[in-house]
């Protein structure tokens, strides 16, 4: 396993970091299959995995409910006496909170679960700007101020999916965050906040653990035959999960890639690529920027996310309803994107909000029939998360 330097946390971390939002279950979602995702763990951290990341709602029965993923890495570390053998990382249920009170209780609940009295690394959850002046509001610096005080949380930070103005507005506010989570992928680039957001976590010296870098398997999982027919081209041959990975730690701002992996296989295969050094050349790089090229190619409509036709007088967030579209097109795989789908846009912003009244359409630069591709996105996704 080779290691980085977390940003200025002074930890060194491995920069596979392992992701417990996709452990294996048995029947539904919460129902985790203890003794696998035991394997899994176990050989992970004794082939030097030394950060595993949780989440307040991962294994629940709903997006964003209290989940098994926390109590299963508690009984487990506890179990097996890892528990100062590695750095533990969760997050605050940023969209719950509903008073200043909030935020202690949904810690001290977190805190039971993975039966520890302390965290390592500490992170608002998924935070978008309304969020974000929500637990502003509420206090959450002051909340965050006294966790490290107190030493019951050693590092705070945050992930999200906002835009690389956001991310950095939010960065510039709190000087004591150490650690953002962004999402990130050689198909991603310019989505979110981007390789901009990365560079700016670097500039500052905070600490960047990227999510998605397969995105959500959708990489390295049905292959279009056009998109294998590029790889077989590149002078170094690679697997599709080598290309993704080693793209990013061939980066000099990443630090941690978290990988949520779901068999013992996909961990073995993981450390193995982690554990070698395998340099992306400008040749490599550019069959990586075909390949993206090749993905782009397979788009559901036209939007090009300008935002001219924002705000829809009826909520829809109309950019992040065809962009996920698109990118469901473009990757070939429902589950996973509807799962960005549904967790990253409201209830009343999807495309079911939609009321045909017409009055974005002379506003769209693509000249594209807005409400007509919001029926396909509904048609496509449904109005409710039903893929667990
Ligand atoms: S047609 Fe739909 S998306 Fe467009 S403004 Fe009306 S409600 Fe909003
Ligand atoms: S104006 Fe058209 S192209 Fe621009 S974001 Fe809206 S739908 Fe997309």
């Amino acid at each position: 396993m080779l290691y980085n330097e977390l940003g200025k946390t002074g930890l060194k971390v491995s920069r596979l970091g392992f992701g417990t939002m996709r452990l294996p279950t048995t029947n539904s979602n919460a129902d985790i299959d203890t003794q696998e995702a035991s394997k899994m763990l176990e050989y992970g951290i004794e082939n030097g995995i030394n950060l595993i990341d949780t989440a307040y709602p991962y294994h629940s029965e709903t997006l964003e409910g209290s989940g098994n993923s926390e109590r299963f890495v508690g009984e487990f570390l506890a179990e097996n006496s890892y528990r100062d053998d590695v750095l533990l990382s969760t997050k605050s249920p940023s969209w719950a909170i509903e008073s200043e009170d909030d935020f202690q209780m949904y810690l001290d609940e977190q805190l039971e679960k993975l039966k520890t009295d302390y965290i390592d690394i500490y992170l608002l959850h998924s935070l978008t700007v309304p969020d974000w002046n929500k637990v502003r509001d509420f206090g959450v610096l002051d909340f965050l101020d006294d966790c490290l005080s107190s030493g019951v949380v050693k590092h705070v930070g945050f992930s999200s999916h906002i835009e690389v103005d956001y991310l950095i507005e939010i960065i510039d506010e709190y000087p004591k965050w150490e650690v953002v989570m962004t999402q990130m992928n050689y198909f991603d680039e310019y989505y979110q906040s981007g390789i901009m957001g990365l560079d700016y976590l670097k500039d500052v010296n905070i600490g960047s653990m990227i999510m998605e870098p397969l995105r959500g398997g959708r990489l390295v999982n049905n292959i279009p035959q056009s998109v294998q027919d590029i790889w077989n081209m590149a002078e170094v041959k690679r697997t599709p999960v080598e290309w993704a990975l080693q793209y990013l730690w061939n980066r000099d701002d990443v630090d941690c890639v978290l990988s949520g992996m779901t068999s013992l296989e996909q961990v073995k295969e993981n450390i193995e690529i982690a554990s070698r050094i395998d340099e992306i050349s400008e040749h490599d790089q550019e069959v990586i920027r075909e390949v993206a090229r090749e993905y782009r190619g397979f788009v559901g409509n036209r939007c090009t996310r300008c935002g001219y036709c924002m705000p829809c007088p009826h909520g829809v967030d109309i950019i992040n309803c065809l962009t996920e579209f698109n990118i469901a097109n473009m990757l070939n795989d429902p589950k996973a994107s509807a799962m960005q789908y549904f967790s990253l846009i409201d209830d009343d912003s999807r495309a079911d909000s939609c009321v045909d009244c017409k009055e974005c359409i002379p506003f769209c630069t693509q000249m594209l029939n807005i409400p007509e591709e919001l029926q396909k996105v509904y048609e496509y996704f449904g109005s409710e998360f039903d893929h667990f």
